[in-house]
């Protein structure tokens, strides 16, 4: 670990007795070791991303690989700072990454593809199809060439989406998100669903970069922290684009309307020329302005607030 505030991102899939429990013992853990960031503990497993002062990470990982139930959970690793999470939070939740599928699925462990035989089906199998399982403002960001952009913004979308995969069904997918944990989850789903050739991303993009930077890759990788986006920059091709003006760009914002809160990508010269581009363009259709807008401090929400 050379980083001097290093992110980490970690999952794993083993059953956990008691997450309320275990996730209030964590929580102490990582509190007492000045943590900042997510943890969420499933009867599923485990999903976390987290960052702090390198002794304290590395104390962590420690005490983390000391449970028999976690010694070889991987751990991914990449640069912060002590703005990357605002504050800790760990919480114990039915999984530890929502998908809500109707028919109760185990996640799939066996049909990985390490970054280096992914790359060689991608550049020798003309018969694949790349399928991006990730929402959509992350695949605006960046993906992999020619990869199927899943158009949802949530992951629980996932299951009503794939009725319109359909005319795929007998390619062989190759399926990949940020890193893994929910390709797991989709594959089994994709083969519960009659999808019989699947196969996913060993440790997912951040992993895929990492030893092949970006063949085959185009744009950044979205993270779900204050970075937005991480980036390798040898060979970068940008493709985000703003939802407003169509200008290259990688810098998101939340819709400023807060029932919608959409993220989306928003080039600053775009903003300055016209402030109303801070609602998302599905808002603005809607005949939404910042006058009618709800958000704090707004005209809408002031005015509701005086005749209350
Ligand atoms: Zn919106």
């Amino acid at each position: 670990m050379d980083s001097e505030y290093p992110v980490i991102l970690f999952y794993k899939y083993v059953p956990i007795a008691g997450p309320d429990r275990f996730a209030a013992e964590h929580s102490a853990l990582c509190k007492s070791l000045g943590l900042k960031g997510r943890v969420l503990v499933a009867e599923e497993g485990i999903n976390g991303t987290l960052a702090g002062p390198r002794e304290a990470i590395a104390s962590y990982v420690k005490t983390l690989r000391a449970d028999a139930r976690f010694a070889d959970i991987e751990i991914k690793q990449s640069e912060g700072d002590a703005a990357t999470f605002p504050r800790l939070s760990v919480k114990a939740r039915a999984e530890i990454v929502t998908l809500g599928a109707a028919v109760p699925l185990q996640a799939d462990l066996h049909n990985h593809l390490s970054p280096a035989e992914w790359k060689r089906s991608i550049e020798q199998d003309p018969n694949i199809l790349l399928v991006d399982v990730r929402n959509r403002y992350e695949s605006a960001a960046g993906k992999f060439e020619n990869a199927l952009a899943c158009d949802i913004e949530f992951f629980r979308e996932l299951p009503a989406y794939l009725e319109k995969l359909e005319e795929h069904r007998d390619k062989t997918i190759l399926m990949y998100c940020t890193g893994g944990i929910r390709c797991e989850k989709a594959s089994a789903l994709f083969r519960q669903n009659g999808f019989e050739k699947v196969f996913q991303l060993h440790g997912g993009i951040v992993n895929y970069q990492r030893e092949f930077g970006n063949q085959h890759w185009l744009g950044e990788c979205f993270v779900f922290d204050n970075r937005m986006t991480v980036k390798v920059e040898e060979n970068l091709v940008h493709i985000g684009i703003c939802a407003h003006s169509g200008r290259s760009t990688s810098r998101f914002v939340n819709c400023l309307h807060d029932s919608c809160h959409a993220l989306f990508l928003l080039a600053p010269e775009t903003e300055q020329e016209n402030t109303e581009t801070r609602l998302c363009p599905e808002c603005l259709s809607k005949g939404l302005t910042s006058q009618t807008a709800d958000y704090k401090g707004s005209p809408a929400r002031l005015s509701k607030a005086a005749t209350a």
